[in-house]
């Protein structure tokens, strides 16, 4: 008898997805599948795509043709619980909501409409919190936190909805060295927990060692697998073009970017 060992569950396929913002394209065909557990680091240059992708993945914004598929079903039309950190800039902070009703906003699909938080989604708010290091600030107004702070609240909204896929946009742009560390150990503890996890940055080492996979994005798919594989020098080039320097060596390259890419090393 041969070992019983589980085969990884699809959680995230997307097939020639294409998303267009009032006829201009800015995702051209992708296609890609995501594994449970796995964690993927969405990289490219500003005005890639990185935020539409994110946004066509939660249902936001609707495909012009091809689809998205989380557990089988179609964020579009069914309810599929994913948890979502927006970029910074796509947070409204003059919404006036404390950093407790953020968090609670992750409950919703657990409470139902038009009934009360129960002791378990009080909890699982207080636990969220407690977890990015915001259980002291949760009647505090959303628009008087930092920007570090901001990401953290949105990240426990996303603990909070227990969602077994996490897609963060950005979540280390501006944020302070704590907020910072408070993520990625947050990270850490969501791989323990087998939470599949999509994270876009622009930052090339980040995304070389902290992800399984890479999807270098550019408008379109340039590249899709490990990261010693998808960030290589002629990938890069393609993409970053007279942007980035990659010095290639006999352990690896070294690129020097400008300031889509913090040197990066793989
Ligand atoms: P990234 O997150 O990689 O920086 P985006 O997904 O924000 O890239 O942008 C991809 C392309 O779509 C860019 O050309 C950008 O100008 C365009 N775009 C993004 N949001 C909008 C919008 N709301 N309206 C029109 N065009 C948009």
């Amino acid at each position: 008898m041969g070992e019983n060992i589980p085969v990884p569950c699809e959680v995230l396929r997307v097939e020639n997805l294409t998303v267009a913002y009032n006829g201009r394209m800015a995702l051209r065909d992708v296609t890609f599948t995501v594994l449970g557990g796995e964690r993927v680091a969405v990289v490219g240059p500003n005005g890639a795509g990185k935020s539409t992708l994110f946004k066509a993945i939660v249902g936001l914004l609707p495909p012009e043709s091809g689809r998205v598929e989380v557990f089988g079903c179609n964020p579009h039309q069914e309810r599929v619980s994913i948890g979502y950190v927006p970029q910074r800039e796509d947070v409204d902070l003059t919404f006036p909501v404390t950093v407790g009703d953020v968090v609670m906003m992750g409950r919703v699909a657990h409470i139902g409409w038009l009934r009360r938080p129960s002791r378990r989604d009080r909890e699982a708010v207080r636990r969220a919190l407690e977890q990015v290091g915001l259980a002291e600030l949760a009647n505090r107004p959303l628009g008087e936190l930092s920007g570090g702070q901001v990401q953290r609240a949105f990240i426990a909204r996303a603990l909070a909805q227990e969602a077994p896929l996490l897609l963060m946009d950005e979540p280390f742009a501006g944020v302070d060295a704590a907020s910072e560390e408070a993520i990625l150990g947050l990270l850490d503890r969501l791989r323990e927990q087998r939470v599949t996890v999509l994270l876009a940055t622009h930052d090339l080492q980040m995304a070389a060692e902290w992800s399984d996979r890479v999807l270098l994005l550019n408008g379109e798919v340039v590249a899709y697998g490990p990261p010693g594989d998808a960030l290589c020098p002629a990938t890069l080039r393609r993409v970053y073009g007279g942007q980035l320097t990659v010095w290639e060596h006999e352990r690896g390259a070294i690129l020097l970017g400008d300031g889509h890419c913090s040197g990066g090393r793989r």
